[in-house]
């Protein structure tokens, strides 16, 4: 199986195909990892704590009421090429199920009807916020938020090289 995220692009679809067959193959290996399980726990918890100072913050209504009553998104057609395949892996082992089909042609592939699919998420979409946000929301509660996002970036990244090393370590290439 080769490196899915040399620097040779590759398509979401051969991403998300690799990702999937990576899990079926060395999911049950990643799993038994001590250190890979207890990342994937502190990521959850970090996901969980900065959806729920977006909530606070007001964030989360803002971006509701922008795309339901004045037709913006941020997450538009082209995003997903920015995923690697490990990130996809990480939600796979995440529990999360990856799309086969996009649910708006001029959306992210990963954009389903209530919001965002995935649940470990690339630095872009963890902490991008329009001016219309930031003028908006009272700067103590962004604040609050961006630690929040830190943590959930910094057990990201830990858990991506956890990955990465152990898939190095069985997989030739
Ligand atoms: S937040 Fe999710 S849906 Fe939006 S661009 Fe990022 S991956 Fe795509």
């Amino acid at each position: 199986m080769p490196n899915p995220d040399n620097p040779i692009s590759r398509s979401i679809e051969e991403k998300i195909a690799w990702a999937e067959t990576c899990y079926q193959e060395k999911g049950g290996l990643l799993l038994r990892d001590e250190k890979s399980v207890i990342l994937l726990n502190r990521l959850k918890e970090a996901v969980r704590a900065s959806r729920a100072a977006m909530v606070s913050a007001g964030v989360a209504d803002e971006c509701k009421t922008c795309e339901e009553r004045e037709g913006g998104s941020c997450c538009g057609a082209g995003l997903e090429d920015r995923y690697d395949a490990t990130l996809l892996l990480i939600n796979l082992l995440l529990g999360i199920q990856l799309p086969k089909r996009r649910s708006d042609p001029s959306s992210c592939l990963f954009l389903g009807p209530d919001g965002c699919l995935l649940m470990a998420r690339q630095v872009i979409c963890v902490n991008y916020l329009c001016k219309k946000i930031e003028n908006r929301v009272n700067p103590s509660k962004i604040s609050v938020l961006r630690d929040k996002e830190g943590v959930e970036l910094e057990c990201l990244f830990l858990l991506h090289e956890r990955i990465q090393r152990k898939l190095k370590a069985y997989v030739p290439g």
